[in-house]
Formats: C-alpha cells, sequence, structure tokens
C-alpha cells in the first residue's frame, strides 16, 4: 500500500535525474527534458505496446496486469522482445489519468497487481510516476525490470514498488558486456537487489543459457544464496531463440542440474503458472484483453515469438531446438 506518498516530490526528483539522464548506469549526456534521447530511445512520454492480463507469469502475481513500454537500456543478444527498443514509437503513447483508470479496473476485476515492464521500465520512471501518482494505492506495483538503474533512480523506484521480478542475468561481467554491451552489470545489478530485498518482496528471474552454467547460472544462484537467502529463483524454462543470436536455451539437463543447485544452496524456486492453468481470463472493457500470443516474421525470414502459450510454447520449442536437444 503506497499511501503517504509524496508523489509531486518524486516526480521532481526524478525530473532533476533527467537534464543530463542519469537514470541509468548509462549516464548518457542529454537532456530528457528537451526531447533528446539516449541510448534506450525512450522519450518524455512512454509508449504502450502491449497492455493485457498475464495469466504466464509467475503463479503468486497472476492475474497480472502488464503493461509493456517501449525502450531499453540493455540491448541482450538473446531478447525476444527486441521490437521493444527497434520500433519505439509502436502502441500508443501513455495518458497517465486513462492508464490509471484502466488499471484500476482491472484491478477490481481480477487482476492481483499491476507489472511494468517493457523492454525496460526504469527508462520510462518519469511516466511511470505520473500514472501511478493517479493510480488506487491498494494496487501492488511489481516492478519487472533488468536493475540496470543507477542509486538514485532506484531509490525513487524503492519507495512505491512492492515486488520485484528482478533479472539476474550474467555471472559475471565479461559475459554482460559480450552478450548485452552492459559495463558494470555485476556491481550495479547486486547493489540493486540488495536495496529490493530491503524494500519488497523479490524474485530473482534467471535465463539458463546454454554454455554458461558455470559462468553465469551457477555464480547467480550462489550469490542470491549468500546475499538474500530470503529470495526465490524463477529459472526461465521455456526461452525460445531469438533471431539468429547464437544462443539457446539451457537443455532439460542443464536446467534439472540448476534445480537441483538451487536446492543445494538453500533456495527455494519460485514456480510459475502451469500451462494447465492459465484459463483465458477476459475482464470487463476495451483494454482488458486476456493472454496474447504473437508471431512476428521479420524482414530477413526469422521467426520471433512473444508471450506464447499452451501447447503452441511446446510445439515452437520442439522445433527451434536443434535435433540433438530433441
Ligand atoms: S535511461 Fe536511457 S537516456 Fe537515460 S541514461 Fe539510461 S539509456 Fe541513457
Amino acid at each position: 500500500m503506497r499511501s503517504g506518498i509524496d508523489w509531486q516530490y518524486l516526480i521532481q526528483q526524478c525530473n532533476d535525474l533527467l537534464s543530463p539522464c542519469r537514470l541509468c548506469p548509462r549516464q548518457c549526456k542529454i537532456d530528457r527534458r528537451q526531447g533528446k534521447t539516449g541510448f534506450c530511445g525512450a522519450g518524455a512520454v512512454p509508449y504502450i505496446f502491449k497492455d493485457f492480463v498475464h495469466y504466464g507469469e509467475e503463479a503468486a502475481l497472476v492475474p497480472s496486469h502488464t503493461i509493456y513500454m517501449t525502450g531499453c537500456n540493455l540491448r541482450c543478444a538473446f531478447c525476444s522482445n527486441y521490437r521493444c527498443w527497434d520500433e519505439l514509437q509502436q502502441g500508443r503513447r501513455s495518458a497517465p489519468a486513462d492508464d490509471a483508470t484502466i488499471i484500476d479496473h482491472n484491478f477490481s476485476n481480477g487482476s492481483r497487481n499491476v507489472n511494468f515492464l517493457g523492454g525496460e521500465p526504469t527508462v520510462n520512471l518519469p511516466g511511470i510516476l505520473r500514472i501511478l501518482e493517479r493510480v488506487n494505492p491498494n494496487i501492488p506495483v511489481v516492478w519487472n525490470s533488468n536493475l540496470y538503474a543507477t542509486p538514485e533512480a532506484f531509490s525513487i523506484i524503492a519507495q512505491f514498488a512492492d515486488v520485484y521480478l528482478a533479472d539476474f542475468k550474467f555471472g559475471n561481467d565479461s559475459c554482460a558486456r559480450q552478450i548485452a554491451e552492459s559495463p558494470d552489470y555485476v556491481a550495479t545489478i547486486t547493489r540493486n537487489l540488495k536495496t529490493a530485498a530491503a524494500n519488497g518482496k523479490v524474485i530473482v528471474r534467471h535465463l539458463p543459457l546454454t554454455g554458461h552454467e558455470k559462468c553465469c547460472s551457477r555464480p547467480v544462484i550462489e550469490w542470491v544464496a549468500k546475499h538474500l537467502p530470503t529470495a526465490t529463483i524463477s529459472l526461465l524454462d521455456n526461452y525460445i531463440p531469438a533471431r539468429n543470436c547464437g544462443l539457446q536455451g539451457g537443455t532439460n539437463a542443464e536446467l534439472q542440474a540448476l534445480r537441483t543447485y538451487i536446492k543445494e544452496c538453500g533456495l527455494k524456486e519460485e514456480p510459475m503458472m502451469p500451462v494447465s492453468e492459465r484459463t483465458s481470463f477476459r475482464l470487463a472493457g476495451n483494454h482488458a484483453a486476456a493472454l496474447e500470443t504473437e508471431i512476428f516474421v521479420g524482414k530477413d525470414g526469422s521467426i520471433y515469438f512473444q508471450d506464447l502459450d499452451g501447447n503452441l510454447l511446446n510445439v515452437a520449442d520442439r522445433l527451434m531446438r536443434p535435433p540433438s536437444d530433441t
């Protein structure tokens, strides 16, 4: 519950971080208050490219009203959502009063929270604050983020977020630089994870990549076990390769080994909503679409998937994996 928050003060603090923009470690030397855009491409007003009640998130969070905004400060080669930074003005421009009305409406009709993601919500923090100041303060806020934020930006986020659905993608800076073009990755993420844990519930999301068990997956699990023993780990096991990135999600054997390691380290896994229980959930009103599935075919013939569900997910996964892994 967010009663007592001085939203105008937070908005002012956030605006101060925009010229030059210091919301994330990129520290772009541009004045976003003058309409300039930096590495993430986010402008003064967020663009919402998807907005629906999601049943495919972690079971403890669904139904979750997910709001996807364009703009991202990482460039993960395996990103299956790359359109969020390639087509920045897709969807609709955020209108804070209207967006707040939709959030309140969906909460009244059964969604358990509002879940900001992208892209990366941090790069759209000014617009999100303008929405949240109008939202029912009893609605839990899920910050579904890569956590690549400066301490100043994260101290603002920590004042209103209830649950952190926090990516911890790489266990070392070398992989983070090579795969996501992100310097100072580990120090930034671990610092913000500690702040998040001091202010709310933390679910650490990790996508195991084949060949990165020793350098990334195990170090991530070990760090969480040592520093955030009450956090849970959500292993992303339904990744379907995006584009020709040369990266694959963990094989069944690799995933099983990591699941065993999570237990050995004394941590608990955060279960995803079982596919069999992702029943269609359609709320009243024009903006309350049920789960969406999107399949894109790129100009080069590459195929991209978003939010596949049920049998379609299994079929696509079988088709996209190399023969040796089936
Ligand atoms: S939020 Fe965007 S503009 Fe600001 S520093 Fe990060 S990448 Fe640059």
